[in-house]
């Protein structure tokens, strides 16, 4: 077929950060894969940096101050503003939005890609997190595809593929268990421990929450989503060499794992290329050399963030996005030095008291909803001061 020689059109929203430095080199070293944009938040260095070495005219940075630097120090154009991605989307139409934004940001550069019917190559977490039921409804909707690009669902979208619906009884997303793995108490931790991540190099408020078991909380509602699934379907293990990304169990008693060694190009790859498999120049897996794999329970008394998520999961409507805006908050302000590590949890349950449950009607609902839960958040920060 002709389809393998055209060029897929790759959008790259947060191409400063992690993810999306990884997936420019990924795009730039693949013949059928071309970058025709890039947005930041703030990192505007590298943004015009990216763009010279693609000959792209247009950046998108969504910090005004950033972006009249980048004016000064770059020939083409500039989109400015926190709209400046959804512009991007706009003008470049590509053929998939990596959305590479951490936080809340980046749901509305995900819904309109979606509502263009072009797909995403979801590295957002927020945005199944946030707006999981109106997403997938939208990217029914409108047959735009939603292609994971975190590693466990990578793992879990590449174990069920295959397999009819029918056939899955549940799904486990491994986790490393991050630095306090083992603890039983999480009181006196400082930032830099939290920021000290055994196996994934990640920025500041994934780290966190991978220390505090939030992310895997988040991993889990961003699972029922994609995979449509209710949660007690959905398990969580906890195995600190991250080898074995995830697990499905079939109903004739088969298990199949995913493995390899922790490396997010494997991952974005997958979701920029598929159906195809690209081919990544990782290190292959030696299990003789890694010797043995370790996997315990988790602990959601000790680590309240994973009970939390998954309370806030099964509540459903707004209760997701009141925990992520929650936690948003708590992180930037343990990171800020105003709570502790162990208020985290505190800050999160008592906002998600304080503003109550409902239905996510709509995706303004939702905003305002981030929104009040932002400032319930910091209210109840600033009293325990
Ligand atoms: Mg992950």
């Amino acid at each position: 077929m002709a389809a393998e020689s055209v060029t897929r059109r790759v959008l790259i929203l947060g191409s400063s950060g992690s993810i999306g430095t990884q997936a420019v080199e990924i795009v730039t070293a693949r013949a059928d894969l071309e970058t025709v944009g890039v947005a930041v938040g703030r990192d505007w260095r590298t943004a015009v940096t990216q763009a010279r070495s693609m000959g792209l005219e247009t950046i998108a940075v969504a910090d005004p101050q950033a972006a009249s630097e980048a004016r000064e120090n770059f020939d083409g154009n500039v989109l400015e503003g926190p709209d400046s991605a959804v512009e991007m989307i706009g003008l470049t139409r590509p053929d998939i939005v990596l959305n590479g934004i951490v936080g809340a940001a980046g749901l509305g550069p995900t819904v309109a890609a979606l509502t263009g019917g072009i797909d995403v190559a979801l590295a957002n977490k927020e945005s199944l997190v946030i707006g999981g039921e109106l997403v997938t409804e939208l990217a029914a909707a409108t047959g735009a595809r939603l292609l994971p690009v975190d590693s466990e669902h990578s793992a879990l979208f590449q174990l069920v593929e295959n397999e009819d619906p029918g056939a899955i009884e549940r799904i486990v997303l491994t986790a490393s268990g991050g630095p306090f793995r083992g603890r039983t108490d999480l009181e006196g931790i400082t930032v830099e421990q939290a920021l000290d991540h055994p196996t994934w190099a990640m920025g500041g408020r994934i780290t966190i929450d991978s220390a505090t078991l939030m992310n895997k909380g988040f991993e889990m509602i961003e699972a029922h989503h994609l995979f449509q699934l209710p949660y007690e379907q959905i398990g969580v293990v906890v195995h600190p060499q991250s080898i074995v990304h995830s697990l499905i169990d079939l109903r004739d008693g088969a298990t199949l794992a995913h493995l390899g060694y922790p490396d997010m190009r494997v991952p974005i790859a997958y979701a920029l290329t598929w159906p195809e498999r690209a081919e990544v120049p990782v290190e292959r897996l030696d299990l003789a050399q890694v010797g043995s794999l370790d996997f315990e329970a988790p602990d959601p008394e000790t680590f309240r963030c994973l009970a939390l998520a998954r309370e806030a999961g099964e509540q459903g409507g707004i209760a997701p996005c009141v925990l992520n805006a929650a936690d948003e908050v708590a992180v930037a302000s343990f990171l800020g030095g105003e709570i502790s590590f162990s208020d985290i949890p505190r800050v999160i349950e008592q906002t998600l008291e304080d503003m109550g449950s409902g239905p996510a009607r709509g995706f303004d609902e939702l905003f305002a909803v981030d929104e009040a839960s932002r400032e319930r958040a910091s209210e109840i920060i600033s009293g325990q001061g």
